[in-house]
């Protein structure tokens, strides 16, 4: 391939990952519309409940109240996050947000976004958090406030650290920072893809240790 071609292929407009149209998008509306939706159930068994609703016996289980889930981690959306994650296809975002906007109005107009942030190392490797991004563009739709309370900590973070905090700097942990943003309010944890919960689990109980009155979360995706 041509660099030129190259060059264009990484930043001009793609086809539909859908139907192949050619229309500045990622994923066309029609491959939009057609695309199924997650129904509102607990994210943790998936027996059926009211918007989203963490049902009762897991709510033992976790600090979550309400898992939001647009879509299935399959098919055209699966291959949507793979471009955005994997392919520097960032202007998908936009077909990200279409697809998770019909759940927006179940949140309250207080309540503030937290992006769930990904491994620095892939970070640097693409330049972006796609996390980081979707908790803007949807903030920028829906005018809520968004805040970077999290920070993912890796291995390499033990040092010099005291009890409470080590017991954080587990592999894949977090810890928080500037969180007076955060004290006493309803967050809201945006992330593109739900597999097992503990991610999002562990999130939530440092954000609810951080002085967070409830906490949900608004997923792009679920897998499985
Ligand atoms: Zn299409
Ligand atoms: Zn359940």
């Amino acid at each position: 391939m041509l660099l030129l071609e190259r060059l264009i292929r990484l930043y001009a407009p793609h086809c539909c990952l859908g139907c192949g149209a050619e229309n500045d998008v990622l994923m066309c509306e029609s491959c939009r519309a057609v695309t199924p939706l997650v129904p509102s159930r607990c994210y943790r068994c998936r027996s059926v409940t009211r918007e989203f609703a963490v049902c009762e016996l897991c709510r033992k289980h976790t600090a979550l109240r309400q898992v939001l889930v647009a879509t299935h981690y399959e098919g055209v959306a699966k291959e949507l996050l793979h471009k955005v994650k994997y392919e520097r296809g960032r202007s998908g975002i936009v077909e990200m947000v279409e697809l998770m906007a019909p759940l927006l109005h179940l949140l309250p107009q207080d309540a503030v976004f937290v992006p769930v942030p990904t491994a620095t190392s892939r970070v640097r490797q693409r330049g972006y958090d796609q996390a980081v991004l979707l908790a803007r563009a949807i903030s920028r739709e829906w005018g809520l406030d968004v805040a970077d309370v999290l920070v993912r900590l890796g291995q390499a973070h033990q040092v010099g650290s005291n009890r409470r905090d080590r017991l954080l700097h587990l592999k894949d942990a977090f810890r928080t920072q500037r969180t007076a943003r955060i004290r006493g309010a309803h967050v809201v944890l945006v992330d593109d893809v739900l597999t097992t919960g503990a991610t999002i689990e562990t999130a939530a109980r440092v954000l609810k240790k951080a002085g967070a009155k409830r906490v949900d979360a608004l997923i792009f995706s679920q897998a499985g």
